[in-house]
């Protein structure tokens, strides 16, 4: 009888893979992912972090991760919260675009549309409601539409022409969150913050403007550590810090010959459709019949430049099998902006480079109650930070790409290896 008791029990205590607590009972720890947009892999290494170096005491840090391919804000930071590759939850731009119609919206227009992101992949926080846990998002991409009808608990949505250097509001949007754990009982919040990737574009990577945009950075991360502290959420909150791809400096004349897609084809009569001037990645629907033409003319047009026909795509960027990637995929290479009829392009710096490179990669940090300490990962792909959200929230995941195995060594409990 006893026998059969502690049988029970133990079958209790195993259910759905939650973490355990010391006592044996259940204890879902809260979590923050917090994602600093183009925060690439390395930027604290030429700058005083002295908050982020104290988390590598305090926590993990991975070498770097890879961001997938399209190496652009939307699509990767969908990645991060739905495990899945581009080619399977569709955001495959920035933009919101119809080939056919010719529609093309902004980046934060685009924040606001369902048909843009609702493909039929879940993001995490939809099947973490599902499962009776309480998610917000504080201007997360993809935080602010609907997923088959269903919205997050509570979203705000960054607008056009918000301002993404107000530091004041930096450490207010902290505040914020920090009440939402506390009075509101939010279990899993996404908050995101669009430096140091704007002051990237600006001026460019290699810039005392950016490093001083990753100090201020740093001082929020020391913000935060305090108001975790404060709100007595160190023994209950888990917190993931990452971001969604690098940045390079962008060649101009005259250190390089730049690209420009009308010297070798004539967009009017041979294109229906481009997505260009939008860093190193672009894409291009021909007039009807004139594909071979459009590619035989810029397939070897400039030694920078490489031009797919879809089934050339290579596997391991993930984005083929999507009905919105288009007939030709241009990719340039490292600091090659891909621009169409005129170089207007003022940016210093970009990204949507091959997610290969090292300058596209970003970074992951973590700390909390389940993690272990001063643990240094090895480099991982960004799919996978979402099954590790599943297994800190004890959540079942949605059919996914990534692995835990990628990240089961960082937790603390990992003797359960979950059926993630
Ligand atoms: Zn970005």
């Amino acid at each position: 009888m006893k026998l059969e008791l502690l049988l029970v029990l133990v079958a209790l205590l195993c259910v759905d893979g939650l973490p355990l607590s010391s006592t044996g009972t259940r204890n879902r720890n809260k979590l923050l992912l917090i994602s600093f947009d183009g925060f690439r892999w390395n930027y604290d290494q030429d700058v005083h972090t002295p908050n982020m170096d104290q988390l590598v005491q305090e926590g993990v840090k991975a070498k770097y991760i890879t961001p997938p391919m399209i190496t652009m804000t939307s699509p990767s930071h969908f990645t991060t919260i739905t495990g899945r590759w581009i080619e399977d939850h569709g955001v495959v731009h920035n933009m919101m675009f119809n080939s056919t119609t010719l529609l093309k919206l902004t980046h934060k227009n685009t924040l606001r549309r369902s048909e843009w992101w609702d493909n039929g992949a879940l993001p995490l926080w939809i099947t973490a409601q599902n499962q009776g846990l309480k998610t917000a998002s504080y201007f997360y991409p993809g935080g602010g539409v609907n997923y088959s009808g269903q919205a997050v608990n509570r979203f705000l949505v960054q607008r056009e022409g918000h301002p993404s250097d107000n530091v004041t509001e930096w450490w207010e949007k902290i505040d914020t969150v920090m009440g939402w754990f506390t009075k509101e009982n939010f279990d899993f919040v996404t908050l995101y913050y669009s430096e140091p990737d704007n002051v990237g574009h600006r001026v460019g990577p290699e810039t005392e403007e950016r490093k001083k945009m990753v100090q201020q950075i740093d001082h929020l991360i020391g913000y935060l550590r305090e108001s975790i502290q404060k709100n007595n959420l160190s023994d209950n909150l888990n917190v993931i810090i990452t971001s969604d791809h690098g940045m390079t400096t962008i060649k101009k004349n005259p250190q390089v010959k730049e690209i420009r897609l009308s010297d070798y084809i004539s967009f009017l009569k041979l294109t229906h459709f481009d997505i260009l001037d939008y860093g190193g990645f672009g894409m291009i629907r021909p007039r009807n019949g004139k594909l071979q033409e459009v590619y035989d003319q810029l397939k070897n047009a400039h030694p920078n430049l490489t031009v797919y026909k879809k089934e050339e795509i290579p596997e391991n960027f993930h984005i083929a099998k999507n009905g919105r990637i288009q007939d030709l995929v241009l990719v340039g290479d490292l600091g090659f902006n891909l621009n169409s009829r005129v170089i207007f392009y003022v940016n210093k710096g970009d990204h949507g480079f091959n997610n290969q490179e090292m300058d596209m990669k970003t970074i992951f940090r973590a700390f909390g109650p389940d993690f272990r300490k001063n643990f240094l990962a090895e480099p991982f792909d960004s799919v996978s930070i979402y099954p590790l959200m599943c297994k800190l929230l004890g959540v079942d995941p949605a059919p996914h790409n990534g692995s835990l195995s990628d990240t089961q060594a960082m937790l603390l409990d990992h003797t359960d290896p979950g059926k993630t």
